[in-house]
């Protein structure tokens, strides 16, 4: 096992990580911005290394920076946790050929994935169902696009290869709109991811957002365990995660968990990994592959009680999976809400001192979060400050708890979203479950 990890992140998930460091007694190194000497996991931290400046282009997103850390305090590892580099193949790869270990798959996986035709491509030879569509890169020939989309039926999407964040998707409802659109989406997915390939899918009109959680050993072995809703989304950011899915039956989730593990045994994936699936009428179609861990993890962990993170850094050690299929067990069900410093009317971020801090407690109760009194919430990055996770015997407990658990938690001094999701978790429409990736935004149109 290693003796000592960077943890190249900040907020909720870098203090997640140490706290699975100090449980496995592995030495924590913090690298941090000049705008987070206060982070909590910073304080908690056996060593830190400021590596730049507030913005992340000049801190958390500087590689070379980061392993630096990493060599002069002697650490073997590097934990990425979610977004800044933890999807990028040259941090891996770099960080590999330091003679280091990246906390995550290997450099190629994570470029394979990166690209969406090729994770497709990938997807449909293990057998994961896909969004019937282009399967390739669209070509310049405009009557071959146009025969194209009327065979895989209007609407459809036009999506960038090397697309993410929500950013370069295109839907078309004709052929009138269609040889226009090729074009602009071919001219933004160059500008904004370096790549100008695009490809064709049919567009789906009302479904979920539901995403399967593996792990793999890197060897050849993997487990899934099972699935989380994550369909309430704004702007195509989830805002609310539960797990199970409300009404996926056990031999759904055991068919689709065979895909993605068949999937996952063909790459050798190593680590932690999140299939994501649109689902409709029914049927699952495969979207992409995230080739880290997620916000929306403690959900899985409550339901399945593995540490995702532990195993995370176990299979990066070379260690085995603690746990196989067979042990898998559901039990409960699991609600998420993402505690943003943000103004829950308007959205715009709040960031700023918190004067004053409760945190909710009680039964089935899990709170992930950096923040504490006296805490400023700096400008720079993300506005999540936290995670409330709300684990009960039924959904309908897990509703509960976690009603009760916006209600006794105090963030003062900052705004927060805490009263749309009190919002939320009173709506007769999600507490029966099931509602779409539309739901959220509809109902803040009406409000
Ligand atoms: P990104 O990597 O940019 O997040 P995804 O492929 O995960 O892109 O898609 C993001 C979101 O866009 C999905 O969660 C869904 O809301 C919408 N979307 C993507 N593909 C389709 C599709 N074929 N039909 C309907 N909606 C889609």
């Amino acid at each position: 096992m290693f003796e000592k990890i960077v943890i190249a992140n900040r907020g909720e998930i870098a203090l997640r990580i140490l706290r699975a460091c100090k449980e496995l007694g592995i030495k924590t190194v913090a690298v941090h911005s000049t705008a987070d000497h206060d982070l909590m996991h910073v304080k908690l931290a056996d060593e830190t290394v400021c590596i730049g400046n507030g913005p992340a282009t000049e801190s958390y997103l500087k590689i070379p920076a980061i392993i630096s850390a990493a060599e002069i305090t002697d650490a073997q590892a590097i934990h990425p946790g979610y977004g800044f580099l933890a999807e990028n193949a040259d941090f891996a790869e770099q960080i590999e050929k330091s003679g280091f270990t990246f906390i995550g798959p290997t450099a190629d996986t994570i470029r394979l994935m990166g690209n969406k035709v090729s994770a497709i491509a990938a997807m449909q030879k293990a057998g994961v169902p896909c969004v019937p569509g282009s399967n390739g890169n669209l070509g310049d020939n405009d009557q071959e696009n146009m025969a194209l989309a009327k065979k895989i039926s209007y609407p459809i999407i036009i999506k960038a290869a090397s697309g993410g964040g929500g950013r370069g998707m295109r839907v078309v409802h004709g052929e009138e709109t269609l040889l226009n659109a090729i074009g602009l989406a071919r001219k933004e997915a160059k500008v904004n991811f370096g790549d100008d390939n695009i490809y064709m899918e049919k567009f789906l009109q009302n479904p979920r957002h539901i995403e399967v959680q593996v792990l793999g050993d890197g060897h050849g072995y993997a487990i899934h365990l099972g699935e989380r809703d994550c369909s309430m989304q704004r702007r195509h950011q989830k805002v609310i995660e539960e797990a199970p899915a409300p009404g996926i039956t056990e031999a759904q989730r055991e068919e689709i968990g065979a895909c993605c593990v068949n999937a996952c045994e063909n790459m050798h994936y190593r680590g932690a990994g999140t299939f994501e699936f649109l689902y409709e009428d029914g049927h699952f179609y495969f979207i992409e592959m995230n080739t880290r861990i997620q916000v929306e993890h403690p959900v899985t962990e409550l339901i399945t009680g593995v540490d995702l993170i532990k195993e995370q850094i176990r299979v990066a050690a070379g260690e085995p999976l603690t746990i196989k299929q067979e042990d898998i067990v559901i039990r409960g069900h699991a609600i998420e809400c993402r505690i943003n410093a943000e103004d829950p009317v308007t959205f715009m971020p709040s960031p700023g001192r918190i004067n004053y801090l409760h945190c909710p407690g009680g039964p089935g109760i899990r709170m992930d979060s950096h923040i504490y009194s006296g805490y400023t919430v700096p400008p720079y990055y993300d506005s999540m400050v936290g995670k409330i996770i709300a684990y009960g015997n039924s959904r309908k407990s897990a509703l509960a708890r976690m009603l009760g658990a916006l209600d006794e938690t105090v963030i003062d001094g900052i705004k927060t979203n805490i009263p749309l999701h009190q919002d939320i978790i009173k709506d007769a429409n999600f507490a029966a479950g099931g509602t779409n990736i539309h739901y959220l935004e509809k109902k803040l149109e009406k409000n």
